[in-house]
């Protein structure tokens, strides 16, 4: 899947999840001499089990001679633990891209940390999902140094099919955040307008066939529409990663004045989903809380 032709570099990832398990993967099928850490050692194991590499059993010694180092963790203090370890071992002139979705607030922290060491930080959120990281074709929205930008471009390609570098430290964090806002409301519109459909007597599945090839389309109603309708929520991107999106986008709202109203009770319909012991279903689950309803 990789299109990213460039010489064969010393990289490390650290954080093997859903996403940086495969995004690891692509490095190595690109021809990167890649070094992985995970937290919990066994998927590490089985990452050098499916990709050959390597694996350490710190962060320190993951980083050690590494010109690039990529992190895929969860939230601010993850990044913050992660960071602080990898600063610790990593020579000047290396360059560490994140590719947790984090507030632009803990990113340029860590670019201010990362510069009084002669390291550069990028922060390169993703979207596309699991299957987006499987195939190789993440959406990654950078922000920091532009020089530092061009050196880690060609890495991402291998598993980036839009690859954008859009501004200083934090905008990578921010456009991420517009994404959040753009899904929030419209996957709850999706979970609105199929719960009226089986309530109507329609046939949903046909619904959806139909009304994806009009003007209601969107990449939720064509992964998703379907699955919705059949109660499938055991895959993609947790509610807990989902809230805690949101919570970054509420806060930085507050801070910069924009009015998010659908966003705020789309949060909230998401701690519904939440109490119901939904916390690591997809975030197509908003569907659940309206037929659990009655
Ligand atoms: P995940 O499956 O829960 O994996 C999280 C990974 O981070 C695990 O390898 C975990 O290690 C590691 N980790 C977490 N905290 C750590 C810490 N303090 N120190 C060391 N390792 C730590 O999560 P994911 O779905 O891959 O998501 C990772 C990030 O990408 C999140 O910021 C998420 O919001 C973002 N993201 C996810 C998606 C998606 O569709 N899943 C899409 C776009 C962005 P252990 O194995 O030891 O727990």
């Amino acid at each position: 899947m990789s299109d990213s032709a460039t010489a064969p570099r010393n990289v490390a990832f650290l954080g093997l999840g859903t996403m940086g398990f495969p995004m690891a993967g692509h490095l190595a099928r690109a021809g990167h001499a890649v070094t992985v850490y995970n937290r919990t050692a066994a998927k590490a194991e089985a990452w050098v089990a499916a990709h050959g590499g390597r694996s350490a059993p710190t962060v320190e010694e993951a980083v050690a001679g590494a010109d690039t180092v990529f992190l895929c963790v969860g939230g601010d203090d993850d990044v913050r633990e992660v960071t602080a370890k990898a600063l610790g071992a990593l020579a000047p002139g290396a360059v560490i891209a994140d590719h947790s979705t984090v507030s632009a607030a803990v990113s340029r922290e860590m670019d201010a940390l990362a510069s009084a060491r002669r390291v550069s930080f990028l922060d390169a959120p993703v979207s596309g999902g699991q299957a987006g990281a499987e195939k190789g074709i993440l959406t990654v929205m950078v922000g920091g140094d532009a020089d530092a930008f061009a050196r880690a471009q060609p890495l991402m390609a291998a598993f980036g099919r839009s690859v954008v570098h859009m501004g200083p430290s934090g905008a990578g964090q921010l456009t991420k955040m517009v994404n959040q806002i753009c899904i929030a409301g419209l996957v709850q519109a999706l979970a609105e307008g199929l719960s009226f459909a089986q309530r109507a007597g329609l046939d949903g599945h046909k619904v959806v066939d139909v009304i994806s090839k009009g003007a209601a389309q969107s990449w939720q109603m064509e992964n998703r529409g379907h699955t919705m309708l059949d109660g499938k929520f055991d895959f993609g991107f947790a509610v807990d990663w989902m809230r805690k999106d949101l919570g970054i986008v509420l806060d930085e709202a507050r801070r910069n004045g924009a009015t998010l109203p659908v966003t705020a009770v789309v949060d909230q319909f998401y701690a519904d989903v939440q109490a119901m012991g939904g916390n690591r279903l997809d975030t197509s689950s908003l569907m659940k809380r309206l037929t659990a309803k009655g």
